[in-house]
């Protein structure tokens, strides 16, 4: 759901001026739509994932490889396609938000602008069903995806599924075409204006966030210590000494310390790629029942899928996009940073409005008050109201919070009449509270159900694995309201997850705090049609110990991704690869079908175990043994080159389902292993011929 509004979109100091005015009315327009969609029942176990690329310029003579810009040129030719066309799959030029498809439409997927002008999104033409054969349908989809984008793009473009271009904000040329930086509204050193989609929206939306700010982002990444690394390490790209703008003080105000790559512009964080998930529940009781179940997920998966180890042309200290991204879009003034004492502004805030849930919202009694954030910051007037409304505290508390935000692009044109057919004004708050999960309520139109999206995963460079990340997610779901399993932990534990998640081999080296029994100690609810007690062996075993009783603390322990993901050594924690494996036991799957998941949990496994490597490792080790590579931290031209080449010819291999026989990727199978993209175990990228064959087959 996007802002479909078009109109003159009012500059910061305005827009504060009318903050109060949006969230007044999108308060009204959220009772009107909770009170119209509270009772919903029965909506379909519906389901869509969200695929993100770069677009890069890459050819394999030519060294320098460039993002390239012509985003609306390629959605333009998409709406040329009169096949797509018809399906409803391409948006209106300058539309940011996609047309629907039409009902006719089955299979042609659909394409979405981003942030970035380098950037394209694309979703399924539909969501996904409940069926678990449909499961099977998501990894050729995001393939036909791949490749319809691809053909309406230039013989030298390709869409790759990378976090982040590596060499996105280097000094000289890494756009195509190239522009200068920099510019009015980002007024980045490193970047141009012209790197964000020119929707009003976008520029809107990154200058408002740095007036609000009274000074730009500051996207520092610690960088990575190699043993040529110098100590202290200052930024090179740097530039100290440009008096174009007010904001060229930062850096002398000491935005850019030592030892970290300095970015400052929201095409740093906003322009990376990642992988979401959205599930639409049957009524909102179950809605925020998986809100909150998956909630303490986010950082794990977060960790199981890092991608992201290259900034600026600089090997960074961290795995994943997520603080960046968080940085990025911080909009945050001193005042509610805690730097100056609180005057104009109404609260300290402890986060960005990029970051982790500080809110459980389930009405289900295990939610212990000791889970909740006893500082969370809310509005009280606006819990109030909502309560006034006839919500109850912890929704009334959780949209409370969501609204102690300003809203940032406010387009005049809208705040004439309040509209309490539409959602415009709530979404403007929500949609610009990017947490790692999110509660959408239905639209104004009521047609939809309650949903909630999954939104922490990094994307992977293959379709293989992200539909293996995909499917896992939906099995894990399912075996949630299945189980009725319990993933509580204290809500600040998440928090502090999130940052373990950010380290270099988090997946193997760090510890994660997660609960010890995730078993009801109740018999399970048989609360979805996939729970068929008749059936032997549906359920899991409750397990001995009533978890309301224990102190808050006994419930939950450090664990490695491995133990959450494979079970611990000792069988306490049974983990969730084998949960889901007991829930596929439990309903009715076909061989193939349940063979060909186990392709994509056995991805899954492996990360978490470190018999295949995650991206992250897979390119830090790729940079390391480049010979261009002079254990500096230095990305040059030539490396990028070469990674980006791998990954177009990895893409275009696995999407093509040509296998990677042949293809001479250094660290390709500890990466991706014998799997490959036809949902099967096949062959090692080394075998023959016969092997291809066999594997294509
Ligand atoms: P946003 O960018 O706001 O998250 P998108 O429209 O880009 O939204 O993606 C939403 C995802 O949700 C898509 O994969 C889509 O197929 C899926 N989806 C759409 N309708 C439903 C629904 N009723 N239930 C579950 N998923 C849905
Ligand atoms: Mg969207
Ligand atoms: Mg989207
Ligand atoms: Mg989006
Ligand atoms: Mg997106
Ligand atoms: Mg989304």
């Amino acid at each position: 759901m996007g802002l479909l509004a078009l109109g003159t979109a009012l500059e910061w100091p305005e827009a504060k001026l009318r903050a109060n005015q949006v969230r007044e009315w999108g308060i009204k327009q959220l009772l009107e739509i909770w009170n119209k969609a509270k009772g919903k029942e029965r909506d379909a176990m519906l389901w869509g994932d969200e695929v993100e690329y770069l677009v890069v310029v890459y050819s394999k003579d030519d060294s320098k490889v460039l993002l390239s810009l012509r985003q609306a040129e390629i959605l333009k030719a998409l709406s040329n396609n009169e096949e797509l066309a018809a399906a409803g799959s391409v948006p209106a030029l300058q539309d940011e938000t996609a047309v629907k498809p039409n009902k006719n439409s089955k299979t042609l997927p659909v394409f979405h602008p981003e942030f970035g002008r380098f950037m394209l999104e694309a979703t399924p033409g539909k969501p996904w069903g409940i069926g678990l054969k449909e499961l099977l349908g998501v990894e050729p989809d995001m393939k036909l995806r791949r490749q319809i984008a691809k053909e309406h793009m230039m013989s030298t473009e390709y869409p790759i599924t990378l976090t982040t271009f590596p060499q996105i904000g280097i000094p000289g040329q890494f756009t195509h075409p190239f522009y200068p930086p920099s510019g009015p509204k980002l007024r980045s050193q490193f970047v141009p204006d012209e790197i964000a989609n020119p929707h009003i929206r976008f520029p809107t939306l990154a200058a408002n966030i740095r007036a609000r700010r009274t000074r730009k982002v500051q996207v520092n990444v610690p960088i990575f210590r190699d043993k040529n690394t110098p100590i202290p390490w200052k930024d090179p790209t740097v530039n100290y000494d440009l008096h174009n703008w007010p904001e060229d003080d930062d850096v002398r105000n000491g935005a850019a310390p030592d030892n970290f790559i300095h970015m400052d512009a929201m095409a740093f964080g906003m322009g990376s790629c990642c992988l979401q998930i959205t599930f639409q529940a049957k009524n909102i009781v179950e809605g925020r029942e998986l809100y909150d179940q998956l909630l303490p997920l986010g950082p794990i998966m977060l960790a199981l899928t890092a991608a992201t180890p290259i900034y600026k042309g600089f090997v960074a200290g961290t795995d994943v996009r997520w603080n960046q991204i968080s940085r990025s879009v911080d909009c945050r003034t001193p005042e509610e940073l805690g730097e100056k004492p609180l005057k104009h502004d109404r609260w300290r805030i402890p986060k960005s409005r990029y970051a982790p849930n500080s809110t459980y919202i389930s009405t289900n009694p295990r939610l212990r008050p000791e889970y909740l954030d006893p500082d969370l910051v809310f509005d009280p007037e606006i819990k109030a109201t909502l309560i006034d409304g006839g919500m109850d505290d912890l929704l009334a508390t959780h949209f409370a919070h969501l609204f102690i935000r300003d809203p940032i692009v406010i387009f005049e044109e809208d705040l004439q009449e309040l509209d309490l057919t539409k959602t415009d004004h709530f979404e403007n708050i929500q949609s610009t509270n990017w947490q790692h999960m999110r509660f959408k309520p239905p639209p104004a139109d009521n047609n939809i159900g309650w949903r909630v999206e999954f939104r922490s995963m990094e994307i992977q460079v293959t379709d293989f694995e992200n539909a293996a990340f995909s499917v896992f997610m939906v099995l894990i779901t399912r075996a949630i309201l299945s189980f009725d399993l319990n993933f509580y932990i204290p809500i600040k534990k998440v928090d502090e997850n999130m940052e373990r998640a950010h380290g270099i081999d988090a997946v193997l080296k760090d510890k994660f705090y997660f609960r010890k029994n995730p078993f009801p100690s109740r018999p399970s609810r048989a609360n979805t049609a996939f729970n068929d007690d008749s059936r032997p062996g549906s359920a899991m075993p409750s397990r001995p110990g009533s978890p309301g009783t224990l102190p808050v603390e006994e419930e939950y322990a450090e664990m490695t991704i491995n133990e959450i993901i494979n079970g611990s050594p000792d069988g306490d924690f049974p983990g969730l690869i084998p949960i889901v494996e007991s829930y596929l036991d439990s309903v009715n799957v076909d061989v193939q079908t349940r063979c060909e998941l186990a392709t994509y949990l056995s991805l899954i496994s492996k990360r978490a175990s470190g018999e295949l490597d995650t991206a992250a490792r897979w390119i830090r080790n790729f940079v390391d043994a480049h010979p261009n590579y002079k254990h500096d931290s230095v990305v040059d031209d030539v490396i990028t080159h070469d990674l980006i080449g791998h990954v177009v010819a990895i893409g275009e291999r696995e999407s093509t389902g040509r296998g990677f026989a042949g293809l001479d990727v250094p660290g390709l199978s500890n990466f991706l292993g014998k799997f490959r993209a036809t949902g099967r175990e096949v062959i090692a990228p080394d075998a023959g011929e016969n092997g291809e064959e066999e594997a294509d087959r």
